[in-house]
């Protein structure tokens, strides 16, 4: 079809143009999903037909009232919604995610240097052929705006075909409310438009200021270390410590610790942090460990390389940076400049009871094999591409087990930091925000909202290694255990201490 862009195409001509390019463009993974979940027979077909069609008479609607609307304007947001749409079907197409509030939240919490790891080629591709080419129309074709009556019109006729199909679909609203966050997931640009809308609200409402708890009634006056890791996207069937047959936990096999069977909380790292971090679930923000620890009188630090969690008050909170500040030699590729400086710090505090959370982010795909130095590379071959649908699944495994391999080492210097340090006893708990998916039903990564999420994102390790106390032998623990545990450990009473919920058996005095 030649188009003559410097005859004037009509603004109706114009919008009926872009919308049936955005449904055909961006919407395979839509029409995939609507076909694959459906029954099939004639009310499928319907559904699936007036699907199509309400996808092209949403996206004409917008598309009109904003060019009609904001002429030049409008069209800048037009083609900024086409960019974002080929971004968004990349992401859908490479790593099989569905864009959700959750997923929007893992995008807007990722730092450009992380974030640099999932551009490869094919995101190129996407971007300049679905994204910029179709711009020299959105921009090229001359527009003949109309007036203000045929904008009513053509606005009125739009609105009522568009009310008139989803009342005619009124049966299939109850199968469309069941597969709401999936589909919405998938039409662009909404799902990332109004899923960021919905994550900022959450993180709003999360952000504001944390309820306090009420005041420790008790603390033992023993000399105590308790180092927390926070695991990121570790999971728990990849530990040779659970049974894992290749060998990723070879150091910390020779500490005596217990590996803990745990299920995460959430899918996603914000979520799963506070969930280690809080004493019990709820929707609202309750003092954290860290936080309630600091009041209570104990010495709290946080070292993180990651990123997600909750305020922290204490004021030792260093970033990578500031340690690579403080220890300039120090090799700030990977996470072990979290450790930098970490036995002076405990030696030089005078407080009886001292807590370190150490964030990490060494399991946290796509760039498995970039996480950890060269000498952990102990499973070969490794495929350094980021499109991990292109990577074997023997390739994508060593990566990662090779990345388990390093975190345990970083778990077993810990073990043995704080078991040298003099006078104090001592707890190292590594707890994982969530887990991990590696090609399972073509899932990679995580974030799949928790209802549908595959066991491989939920099971996380919890592994524990505190000489001095007992261990109950509890079937299945969760992230909140971390919370009530720590406080046993450090001899700590309050009113709401949870038994049920504490790893440690009471001392018997
Ligand atoms: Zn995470």
């Amino acid at each position: 079809m030649a188009i003559n862009l410097h005859k004037k195409a009509s603004l109706t001509a114009y919008s009926l143009v872009l919308s049936l390019y955005t449904a055909c463009a961006f919407h395979l993974p839509f029409f995939r999903y609507l076909t694959g979940h459906l029954e099939g027979g004639f009310n499928g077909v319907l559904l699936t037909l007036s699907a199509a069609f309400l996808l092209v008479a949403i996206d004409f609607f917008v598309y009109y009232l904003l060019v009609f609307l904001g002429r030049f304007v409008g069209k800048c947001v037009v083609a900024f919604t086409l960019f974002g749409d080929a971004v968004m079907l990349f992401f859908v197409n490479t790593y099989n995610v569905l864009i959700t509030d959750e997923m929007m939240g893992n995008a807007i919490n990722t730092q450009y240097s992380e974030a640099a790891g999932f551009f490869g080629w094919g995101f190129v591709l996407y971007v300049l052929l679905l994204g910029i080419l179709p711009m020299v129309y959105v921009f090229g074709r001359k527009v003949d705006y109309g007036s203000w009556k045929g904008f009513g019109a053509c606005i009125g006729v739009a609105l009522a075909l568009i009310a008139a199909v989803i009342f005619g679909n009124m049966k299939n609203w109850p199968w469309i409310d069941r597969n709401s966050t999936e589909l919405g997931a998938l039409i662009a640009p909404w799902s990332y438009i109004v899923n960021s809308i919905r994550y900022e609200q959450a993180r709003h409402r999360a952000e504001q200021e944390e309820i306090l708890l009420p005041d420790v009634t008790g603390v033992s006056d023993t000399r105590d270390v308790c180092v927390l890791i926070i695991g990121e996207s570790a999971r728990r069937d990849h530990f040779s410590l659970y049974g894992y047959p290749k060998e990723t936990n070879p150091y910390t096999a020779q500490d005596s610790v217990t590996a803990l069977v745990a299920d995460a909380s959430a899918t996603y790292t914000r979520a799963g942090v506070k969930a280690i971090l809080e004493a019990q679930e709820t929707g609202e923000l309750y003092e954290i460990l860290p936080n309630y620890l600091l009041r209570a009188g104990v010495d709290v630090s946080w070292r993180t390389s990651n990123w997600g969690e909750p305020p922290v008050k204490t004021e030792k909170y260093y970033r990578k940076g500031d340690l690579k500040a403080r220890f300039p030699e120090a090799d700030d590729r990977y996470d072990g400049i979290l450790w930098e400086g970490l036995r002076e710090d405990i030696a030089a505090s005078t407080a009886d009871k001292v807590f370190v959370v150490i964030h990490t982010y060494t399991n946290h795909g796509p760039s498995y094999f970039s996480n950890y130095p060269p000498e952990f590379e102990v499973f070969t071959p490794i495929n350094p591409s980021v499109e991990m649908g292109k990577v074997s699944r023997e390739e994508l495994f060593n990566a990662y087990d090779n990345s388990v391999v390093y975190t345990d080492w970083l778990i077993h210097q810990t073990i043995e930091l704080v078991r040298s340090l003099p006078g104090r006893r001592g707890c190292v708990l590594f707890v994982s925000d969530h887990g991990e998916s590696l090609g399972e039903n073509n899932l990679y990564m995580h974030g799949v909202p928790m209802a549908m999420a595959p066991r491989e994102q939920i099971e996380i390790p919890f592994v524990v290694w505190a000489p001095d106390m007992e261990l109950k032998s509890p079937e299945k623990v969760g992230q909140h255990h971390v919370f009530h545990s720590v406080l046993r450990f450090f001899g700590i009473d309050t009113p709401f201490f949870d038994e049920e919920m504490c790893i440690f058996a009471p001392k018997n005095e």
